[in-house]
């Protein structure tokens, strides 16, 4: 088929039950144009782009031309809205397969933003170009982090406006990820109470996502160690480079562990642990200080999901959970220090490493320092700061250079350590918002460039330096959800 850009589809969720997702096409757009497209990523998925003219790769990334064996449907989803129970689903967003690699490798295709489903309740089932771009810049740049998450392939203008809050420009992000399965998933299947549904939901996830336990004894009892596990590196991972989801509702979770969801997410300049962006959390529940308590407590809504199958006696289910959930603390605990200790570049134990690493933490946030800047500081790339003369952070600074003697080891070695974990460049709100802001008039430019630099956020090129220094007015930065 002359559409066929190597899309190599096995729908395994499609053949499901109805109960779990509804079949449906995108609704076609006006005037498909493609802004975007990842080729290094399109590589990575076996896809050859070259086959094809950009206005056939605009139908396809706006779903006005469905590649051959694809069979698109929108998910049933259910899920906690800031501690609210609530049935959701793919409202703006058409699962158009899933692309198995030459590696065997199966990846989710989803248009998000591609036109209403009938679990679209009161939306209209659009996307706005600066969102979609802002999802396809951030879920790079975390990728590129080395942090998991779901991918961006392609952002496609519709031709066609939007109303929000003014009339907007209309697109199409092409997302990929392990799978869009998320803890809202089982709360979906959970709620309506058939067992025989959630043993096919459990089986289906064991299968695609957790193949190993397939002869483990208690498979739900292992799942729920291993999708704790998962969820509890990725919170570390967020810590490390001050990254705030914004809306880690149980719907934005995903029991493959990758960061989905890309809304009213942010990155924190100065370090403040209450730090919240999005607009609409008044009472600071996803702060970034909270993100670890509240993975805990979402993953406590996705043991529930899975009392029915620890153990027949559901008492005894409920307290075999209940000890799993709460090994979270120490778990995360142990992993947030390790995690810690590679910033700093600590090799062995020391009795004091945590008084170091909070100390230096209580420093910054008194002084309000920059979080990723302090680090490059301490990784000797020099970026302008005032407050690195402080005599408090001098005093720390020689507390901290007699630690990296004792087990030493090497400077070299801890430098090393410290250049994989501390990124030189996040993508900084300011920055982002500019980006945004050209590529709504027209100019990519920047998008261009801003990308480039964010693909290796672990090493200095010529035009890093740019996009390094925080800029005043961020400190005031709000986002935005439903965009
Ligand atoms: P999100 O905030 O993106 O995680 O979305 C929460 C829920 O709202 C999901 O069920 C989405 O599908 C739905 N939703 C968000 N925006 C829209 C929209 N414009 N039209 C229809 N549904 C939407
Ligand atoms: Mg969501």
């Amino acid at each position: 088929m002359e559409n066929n850009i190597n899309w190599n589809f096995d729908n395994s969720y499609s053949r499901l039950s109805d109960a779990f997702k509804e079949h449906i096409k995108p609704v076609a757009v006006k005037y498909p144009e493609l802004v975007i497209i990842n080729e290094s990523l399109a590589k990575e998925l076996d896809l050859d782009l070259s086959k094809i003219n950009k206005d056939k790769l605009s139908s396809l990334f706006t779903g006005n031309t469905l590649p051959e064996g694809s069979n698109t449907i929108a998910q049933a989803y259910a899920g906690h809205q800031f501690g609210h129970f609530t049935m959701l689903g793919d409202g703006r967003a058409i699962l158009i397969g899933e692309h198995i690699t030459n590696g065997n490798k199966r990846f989710d295709i989803q248009l998000k933003g591609s036109g209403k489903t009938s679990f679209s309740r009161n939306g209209d089932g659009r996307a706005a170009l600066g969102p979609m771009l802002r999802e396809y810049i951030i879920s790079e740049a975390m990728h590129n982090l080395n942090i998991p998450s779901t991918r961006s392939l392609a952002v496609a203008k519709t031709g066609e406006k939007i109303m929000r809050d003014t009339l907007l420009e209309g697109a199409i992000l092409t997302r990929v990820a392990l799978s869009h399965i998320r803890v809202g998933t089982f709360q979906y299947i959970a709620a309506r109470d058939k067992k025989d549904e959630l043993e096919i939901i459990f089986k289906y996830v064991i299968n695609r996502h957790y193949p190993k336990l397939a002869n483990s004894k208690n498979k739900a009892i292992d799942l729920l160690h291993n999708v704790m596990s998962k969820q509890i590196d990725l919170v570390v991972n967020w810590m490390r480079v001050g990254f705030i989801h914004g809306v880690m509702n149980t719907d934005n979770m995903s029991i493959s562990g990758e960061t989905i969801d890309y809304g009213p997410c942010a990155f924190m300049d100065t370090y403040d642990p209450k730090t919240v962006f999005s607009s609409i959390d008044h009472m600071g529940r996803y702060a970034y200080c909270n993100q670890p308590i509240i993975t805990k407590w979402n993953l406590s809504r996705f043991a529930e999901c899975l009392i029915p199958m620890i153990d027949e006696n559901q008492k005894k289910a409920i307290e075999i959970a209940t000890e799993i959930i709460n090994t979270f603390e120490k778990n995360y605990e142990e992993k947030w220090l390790e995690m810690m200790k590679k910033k700093l570049g600590l090799l062995g134990n020391h009795s004091t490493d945590k008084t170091l690493i909070l100390d230096l933490l209580t420093w910054m946030h008194q002084k309000k320092v920059d979080y990723t800047n302090t680090f490059c500081h301490l990784m000797k790339f020099e970026v302008q700061e005032e407050d690195f003369q402080d005599r408090v952070f001098k005093d720390w600074k020689k507390r901290w250079n007699e630690r990296l003697i004792i087990n030493n080891s090497s400077n070299e070695k801890s430098a090393a350590l410290m250049r994989t974990v501390n990124p030189l460049v996040i993508p900084r709100n300011d920055k982002v918002e500019e980006t945004l802001d050209l590529a709504n008039k027209n100019n990519f430019k920047m998008l261009f460039e801003f990308l480039e630099i964010l693909k290796t956020p672990y090493i200095e090129k010529k035009n890093t330096y740019k996009y390094q220094i925080p800029n005043e007015n961020n400190k005031e930065y709000k986002t935005f959800c439903g965009t």
